[in-house]
Parts: C-alpha cells; sequence; structure tokens
C-alpha cells in the first residue's frame, strides 16, 4: 500500500500549486469535467471512483514534514487529486502533523461537514480551506458545501470560495451572491474535456478552442472580468494564455 507523503505537482493540476499530500487516491464524487479522474487514471475510472485511504506512516512523514519545513514557502495541498475528506480520522492525523512542523496546509474540499473537533484540529494548524463550487457532482450540493463553510468561518477558520464556472457567460446569481457576501473568491474558468461534459455544461463551443486536451474558454465575459483580481488559474487575455494567480492561502 502506498504511504502518505509530500509530492511534486509534477502534471501541475491547480496552477501554482507546487506540492501535494494526498491521504487517499481516488474519489467517489465522480465530478463531471474532474481532471484527476481523467489524467492520473486514463482506462481505470472505476478504480478512481473507488477511494483507497493511503498508509500513515507517522515516523516516516514527520521525517518529510521536518525537511520541508525548511522550505522558503512550506505549503502542502491536499485534495487537489482527490477528496481529502473521505476519512476525517486520517485528514485529523496528518493536519495535526503538519501543524507540529509549522507547514501551511490548503485543505480543497466538497464534502467538508462540520464538527467541533475538526474545527479545534484546524485551529492548532495553519489551515486554509477552499470550498469548490459549481461542478456537477455526487459531492454534496453547492448549497449545503456553503452552509458547512460558513459554520466553520463563524469559528475562526479561514475560508477560501473557489467557483468554477463558464467564464464566457455571466456569472450566474448564486455565485453573484456568493462573491458578494465573501471576501475571499477563487475563480477557475470551466475547462471542458469531451463533448459530453461541455454539453453537460451548456457550454456554448464557439466561444471555446480545443487546446491539448480540453475546450479552453476564448475570452472572459465583462462581468467575470470585473472581477479578475480575483482570478485563479489559467485564462484566456488577448488570445494569450496567462496565469493570474490569487493568493491561495491566507495568513
Ligand atoms: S471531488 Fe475532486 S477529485 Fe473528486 S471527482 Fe470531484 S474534482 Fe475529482
Amino acid at each position: 500500500m502506498s504511504t502518505i507523503k509530500i509530492t511534486k505537482n509534477s502534471k501541475n493540476i491547480g496552477p501554482g500549486c507546487k506540492y501535494l499530500l494526498d491521504i487517499v487516491r481516488g474519489c467517489k464524487n465522480q465530478c463531471l469535467g474532474c481532471y484527476a479522474r481523467a489524467i492520473y487514471y486514463q482506462g481505470s475510472k472505476t478504480e478512481f471512483d473507488q477511494p483507497k485511504l493511503l498508509d500513515f506512516d507517522k515516523q516516516k512523514l514527520s521525517n518529510q514534514l521536518k525537511n520541508f519545513s525548511k522550505k522558503e514557502e512550506p505549503v502542502v495541498r491536499i485534495g487537489v487529486n482527490s477528496e481529502p475528506c473521505v476519512n476525517i480520522r486520517l485528514l485529523k492525523n496528518v493536519v495535526n502533523l503538519c501543524g507540529k512542523y509549522n507547514v501551511k496546509i490548503i485543505i480543497i474540499t466538497k464534502s467538508i461537514i462540520f464538527s467541533k473537533p475538526l474545527v479545534d484540529v484546524l485551529k492548532n494548524s495553519n489551515v486554509t480551506l477552499h470550498i469548490s463550487l459549481g461542478m456537477i457532482s455526487r459531492a454534496q450540493s453547492d448549497e449545503k458545501r456553503l452552509a458547512e463553510a460558513k459554520r466553520f468561518e463563524k469559528e475562526g477558520i479561514k475560508v477560501i470560495y473557489r467557483i468554477i464556472d463558464d467564464v464566457t457567460q455571466k456569472p450566474k446569481d448564486f455565485f453573484k451572491k456568493v462573491i458578494k457576501e465573501n471576501k475571499y473568491i477563487l475563480v477557475t474558468p470551466f475547462r471542458a474535456r469531451s463533448y459530453n461534459i461541455a454539453r453537460a455544461y451548456n457550454l456554448d463551443l464557439k466561444n471555446y478552442t480545443f487546446h491539448k486536451s480540453y475546450f479552453k474558454p476564448n475570452f472572459v465575459n465583462k462581468e467575470w472580468r470585473k472581477k479578475l483580481n480575483r482570478f485563479c488559474g489559467e485564462i484566456i487575455k488577448n488570445n494569450k494564455a496567462m496565469r493570474l494567480c490569487g493568493r491561495c492561502f491566507i495568513d
């Protein structure tokens, strides 16, 4: 069984994110448009859909975290390639250990559920929660994710709302509200990997170009453009790909 360890984000999933710390392999949320599912498990989606916890070797991970903490920017992301809230006990163990070695953590999730013991663990470590919104998914609804995130925020946990949407269209009312009501927002353009996915999200493909292995938006609607400083990831501006990386970690 593979062990939990810090790895380099060699496939550059989630631009700007250099180091990953997966606690599980695979994910059962089956989000339409999931990059991890498509990139890591080509031809073996069934395996991806049945998440397997990785082995927690406290001593090994401690040694790695100790060295990692000496880096200029010791930040790891948990949940780029999987849903980390699938096992809260394991997540708490890993977060605790990161906290011990002053390694900052970004947790990206669609499935977090509020609980006081989890709040206590997050508070004792330097964690920013990223709540993903906008994908068609088997995970809890966007409204439920928002409600859970608010409960963590109320307890003093740092939360960023991470919106994935068709940026060639005006923002939906739900997202306008999220943007208005929250300080920390990151927006990532939706990029479909197939016609089926594009159809499911109702994308107008004349606004998209097939680039490498996905449809990429050709432009950003002017209502989103006004919120450009809250963008994250790779977007298209004046026909040039550019990276506008928002701050993913709240100090
Ligand atoms: S939660 Fe993340 S890893 Fe899981 S299917 Fe959705 S996008 Fe993929």
